[in-house]
């Protein structure tokens, strides 16, 4: 499963980062998910609820945001920022269209809660 060697990729920087900020409880996820990863929210949260058992992000939340391709219209050759796979080219309402980019998953924040308290 696609979603699942992602979130095996993902639990490595969660943990890595609980153990170095010393955090013992991880609340949120903000996660930047690519239009183009062909990610499925759902079944990224039942992968990410199996690996984080256990472990500081146990519980946590995920908040995802998709993250625009670049899209460009074949027809008028516009260059246009793509947030859905069957929206037509802004400027001519050509659907053929041909993207790039949009394959970003990364963390792009993490909201923890730190039992003791330590100094930077
Ligand atoms: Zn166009």
């Amino acid at each position: 499963m696609h979603e699942a060697s992602m979130v095996a990729a993902m639990m490595n920087i969660l943990e890595e980062e609980a153990r170095r900020h010393k955090v013992t409880k991880i609340t949120r996820v903000r996660l930047a998910v690519g239009l183009f990863t062909a990610v499925e929210p759902r079944t990224l949260e039942a992968c990410f609820e199996l690996y984080a058992e256990g472990t500081a992000a146990e519980g946590a939340e995920l908040a995802v945001e998709t993250v625009p391709a670049e899209g460009r219209c074949l027809d008028c050759g516009a260059s246009f920022a793509m947030t859905s796979l069957r929206a037509p080219c802004p400027l001519c309402g050509s659907l053929r269209l041909e993207g790039s980019g949009g394959r970003d998953f990364r963390i792009t924040g993490i909201d923890a809660r730190q039992d003791e308290k330590t100094s930077e």
